[in-house]
């Protein structure tokens, strides 16, 4: 028989229909109906890591999205399997990440009489999606990917989902039909191209211009346009002191002397026009209302969706929107000022003040970081993981980072010189992130080392995937804050223990003292104990030269975090 006329499977189609439209990693879990799938990926090229749940390895698809600028992509199993997965789902639509979900689904032939792990998919994928199709025969596998993979990445990016059904996996079509399929397929998948025209960028420079207190604030929208140069180039044309969300941090050095992070309440509060690049007045920004912003401010918003910028409007003073790619709108920007420069200058009085309260700031965090507490406050470690992260120098480390106070402490105390090398709760403060952010992190960027600094809290949620970690010798050290509990463990007033179940552990607390470190050496990973300056300082170093996958377990005082974080009023 001649090879055209030889026929594949459901399984390689959709695995050929992958790699041909460019996806080179899969995260997931196998199983009924979609092992033979995976292995097909893997047999064409595609490196598929395989978790213990897809609830991690719906994060690392998010975050991988993010990292690569293509959507990450998840596969899991039916029923069960696609509700886990819709977590990593949601979390990649809430921050505006490309990321496609593909489960099988049962056969369509027993749809409605109770078939093994039958669900409504397309269903429950709805509110979590911005795109969904299943395909119903084998020839409409190539276009369904095309389709996913386009949507998940054009626009806001996002999640889409699709749908293979087990019987479809198992149809056949001949080889040279497959290859009709793909080329047709082809004239669908267009790629994302960010639009080249852009309104309202004379407005922005004239309010830019005669701003007596300009601030220039981005987020994880401008990292993913990958806009660090021209925002560079924006800030060091104009002098204009800048803001990042923590998730910004990095896209221009924290160390920079414009950075206003550590003045972050009289900037924001301050400031007259804020320009905000690929970051949402939502919650992390105060909703862009008084009292944390001042009433007059005015507000230029870049956003890739319009929407976001319309639905800002109806809250706060927009002077200027701009809808566009990030990337493209600052190089019109940088084009319009270059033609008619400006420069705030080292002496004007924003900039002065701004400096002043920064020093200040910075003088106050720095005494309260030289002192070594033992037993462990939230501080001092820190500061040790700090320093050591800074000595790693460049390619910088990515940092992940998840947990009430660990996280919160943390953002003021890391630094970030590099973009995109922090990952944390992100949008929806979403928790149990870590590990799955870790593996994205280390598949995406091999070059880098990964630390995850996380509460021992956001670690159980997926503390099993270390396995993971040691499987695929994936160089992350995850350092656990271990305080015994959510915010520290049993933190309640004596009118609050009372009932039939007041023997009961409290809602926040976990065995006191667990000995996480032992679990990644169940699988032969390195773990660390510590509870000193030195044992740290030595365990990192080691973890970090080492550049193999590490727990190390740091003590830290129940007592010494706050309730919830920064955030107490909201609990
Ligand atoms: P942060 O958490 O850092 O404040 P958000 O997730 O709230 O950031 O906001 C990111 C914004 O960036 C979203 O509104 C999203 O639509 C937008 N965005 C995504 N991609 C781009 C892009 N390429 N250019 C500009 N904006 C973008």
């Amino acid at each position: 028989m001649a090879e055209a006329d030889q026929t594949i499977d459901g399984n390689l189609l959709a695995a050929k229909s992958l790699a041909h439209f460019g996806v080179e990693h899969m995260f997931g879990v196998v199983g009924i109906p979609v092992t033979s799938f995976a292995n097909r990926a893997v047999s064409l090229g595609i490196r598929f890591i395989a978790f213990h749940n897809e609830q991690s390895a719906g994060y690392a698809a998010s975050a991988f999205g993010y990292l690569t600028h293509r959507p990450g992509v998840l596969l899991t199993v039916s029923g069960p399997g696609c509700v886990h997965g819709l977590a990593g789902l949601s979390n990649a639509m809430i921050n505006s990440w490309p990321m496609v979900l593909i489960s099988g689904s049962c056969d369509q032939n027993d749809v409605g009489r109770g078939d093994f792990q039958e669900l409504d998919q397309i269903e429950a994928v709805k509110p979590f999606s911005k795109f969904s199709i299943k395909a119903k025969r084998v020839s409409e596998i190539p276009n369904a990917v095309a389709q996913v993979l386009h949507w998940s990445a054009s626009g806001r990016p996002g999640g889409c989902y699709l749908d293979l059904p087990s019987d479809l996996l198992h149809q056949t079509v001949t080889i040279a039909e497959a290859e009709k399929l793909l080329s047709a397929a082809e004239t669908f998948f267009i790629n994302a191209t960010p639009e080249t025209h852009v309104s309202g960028v004379e407005k922005t420079v004239s309010l830019l211009r005669n701003a007596k207190r300009p601030l220039i604030v981005f987020g994880k929208g401008a990292a993913y346009a990958r806009a660090e140069n021209e925002l560079k180039k924006l800030v060091e044309s104009t002098g204009i002191p800048f803001l990042p969300t923590p998730m910004g941090k990095g896209l221009i050095s924290d160390t920079h002397e414009l950075a206003a992070t550590a003045a972050r309440s009289l900037a924001i509060g301050k400031c007259d026009v804020a320009f905000v690049i690929g970051a949402r007045l939502n919650w992390l920004l105060h909703f862009g209302e008084p009292p944390k912003w001042s009433k007059d401010v005015v507000f230029i918003l870049v956003d890739i969706s319009e929407e976001e910028i319309e639905l800002r409007k109806k809250s706060v003073n927009v002077g200027a929107g701009l809808a566009g790619d990030a990337k493209c709108v600052l190089e019109s920007v940088n084009k319009a000022i270059k033609d008619e420069p400006f420069c705030l200058g080292k002496s004007h009085p924003w900039v002065e003040e701004l400096k002043k309260k920064v020093k200040d700031n910075v003088v106050r965090l720095e005494a309260q970081l030289a002192r070594d507490v033992v037993p462990f406050n939230f501080y001092t470690p820190l500061r040790i993981i700090r320093d050591a992260i800074l000595a790693v120098g460049s390619p910088a480390p990515v940092v992940v980072s998840e947990g009430a106070n660990t996280m919160d402490v943390g953002r003021a105390v890391l630094v970030q010189t590099e973009p995109r090398t922090r990952l944390d709760a992100g949008t929806w403060g979403t928790m149990g992130v870590g590990l799955g952010y870790c593996i994205a992190a280390a598949v995406a960027s091999p070059e880098r080392l990964v630390v995850a600094v996380e509460g021992d809290s956001g670690f159980g949620f997926s503390a099993m995937e270390v396995e993971t970690l040691v499987r695929y010798q994936l160089s992350v050290v995850v350092i656990v804050f271990n305080n015994g509990g959510v915010y520290g463990g049993d933190r309640r007033s004596p009118e609050e223990i009372d009932g039939p179940h007041k023997h009961d552990p409290a809602p926040t607390s976990f065995v006191p003292g667990a000995a996480y470190h032992t679990l990644i050496e169940a699988f032969g990973g390195k773990g660390y104990l510590v509870g000193t300056p030195e044992e740290l300082k030595s365990a990192l170093s080691e973890s970090f030269s080492a550049r193999k996958p590490a727990v190390i377990n740091v003590i830290i005082d129940p007592y010494a975090g706050s309730e919830s974080g920064r955030l107490q009023h909201k609990n």
